[in-house]
């Protein structure tokens, strides 16, 4: 059946964590933690079970939310009205694919930074735009991954509509920083595009970095929609409530294409994400130098096995340069990984357009506990 789905039939997570589940292997593929969220949040959902809230909520989500993530958005230096520039969604996936269907039409360009999200070239593939992407490069020194603002300034042109920028971002664990950031503002604001940003690890950056919204650089509030969620913030992938804040010109529309993708989710999760925004930070702080540690802690197993690790700025990931082990490719590593040794990771040049570019690098997710971080390190000293 040839359709514009036909690329993405099945996605890494699912393909990696299945093979994972067969092999009993440690699962550092799919990114999702393996501790529950602050348990003020979890008792605020089981009451809102009990207390009946399990009919369809209001189409822009529960005011109580609604009114909690302007709050929360506030701390980060942005304005937005609850009632009109908000809108809750069926995690960051839909905001993701409703922006992209409301926002851009068949014939226009969407640029994305590679590597990026797998959901990301399917959205803009459902909406019936082309992707154009732009790599990150590695920094001479550190190795970081950064943006290449020459290339991205060469990836506009006419029919560009909007960039897709993630920050901070998975697969690599960049955090772009304010130079970075105001080139992209500057570009957008310079080619009258809609910026759509994906924040969804926004606080999950070590090392006193900052998170910049893009929507707080000059110019960039009335053209960016900010796509956020809990997933990440509190540990609760599960639940799939995510939001989009934009002027209440683009959230009417990212609404009218979100009613009818799921009209309305998670009745008794809103109110209880609405509970952690508002009083669960402090443990959200925990979580932040808790991952730290954990990022640190498998950066440190990794070089020991072998793999030459790139920095990790924030998020739940870290990328391995599988060569200095021995081995080219990344996507047969991984393959062979879960059989061999028992360790599951995702290859990183599956999120890319230019796979030969990207194949020596691996994506470890070190969201999980201390001991499962250390066995994962374990079973891979037996590659060398
Ligand atoms: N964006 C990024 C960068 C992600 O890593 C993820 C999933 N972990 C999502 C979006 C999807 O978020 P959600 O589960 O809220 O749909
Ligand atoms: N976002 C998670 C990751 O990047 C998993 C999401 C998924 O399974 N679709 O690993």
């Amino acid at each position: 059946l040839v359709t514009r789905m036909r690329p993405f039939t099945s996605t890494i997570f699912a393909e990696m964590t299945a093979l994972a589940n067969r092999t009993g292997a440690v699962n550092l593929g799919q990114g999702f933690p393996d501790t529950d969220g602050p348990a003020g949040m979890l008792a605020v959902a089981k009451e809102s079970i009990d207390a009946g809230l399990n009919q369809y909520p209001p189409g822009p989500g529960m005011p109580v939310l609604r009114q909690a993530i302007a709050e929360h958005r506030a701390r980060f230096g942005t304005a937005y009205d609850p009632d009109t520039e908000i809108l809750v969604t069926v995690g960051a996936t839909e905001a993701i694919a409703a922006s992209l269907l409301a926002l851009v039409e068949p014939g226009d360009e969407v640029v994305l930074v590679e590597p990026y999200y797998d959901s990301y070239a399917a959205s803009v593939a459902l909406s019936g735009a082309t992707r154009r992407t732009v790599g990150l490069v590695e920094e001479p020194g550190t190795g970081r991954l950064g943006l290449d603002t020459e290339a991205l300034r060469a990836a506009i042109g006419p029919r560009t509509r909007a960039v897709l920028l993630n920050t901070p971002h998975n697969p690599t664990g960049t955090v772009f920083n304010r130079a970075e950031l105001a080139e992209v503002a500057r570009l957008c604001v310079e080619h009258d595009l809609v910026a759509i940003t994906d924040e969804v690890y926004e606080h999950l950056v070590f090392d006193d970095r900052e998170h910049v919204p893009l929507a707080t650089l000059p110019g960039m509030a009335e053209r960016t929609v900010t796509i956020s969620g809990a997933g990440k913030t509190f540990s609760c992938t599960g639940w799939k409530i995510g939001w989009v804040c934009a002027p209440a010109a683009l959230v009417d529309a990212v609404r009218a294409a979100k009613q009818f993708l799921t009209f309305v989710g998670g009745a008794p999760f809103q109110p209880a994400v609405a509970h952690a925004l508002r009083e669960e930070l402090p443990w959200v702080a925990e979580l932040r130098a808790s991952l730290q540690d954990k990022r640190s802690r498998l950066a440190e197993g990794l070089t020991a096995a072998g793999f030459a690790v790139r920095p990790s700025e924030g998020t739940y990931f870290i990328t391995a340069d599988v060569r200095p082990l021995g081995f080219a490719d990344g996507a047969e590593l991984c393959r062979e990984l879960p059989g061999r040794i028992g360790v599951a990771g995702v290859p990183v040049q599956v999120f890319t357009d230019h796979p030969d570019r990207w194949r020596h690098l691996v994506r470890f997710a070190f969201c999980k506990r201390d001991e499962v971080l250390d066995e994962a390190v374990a079973r891979l000293h037996r590659l060398s």
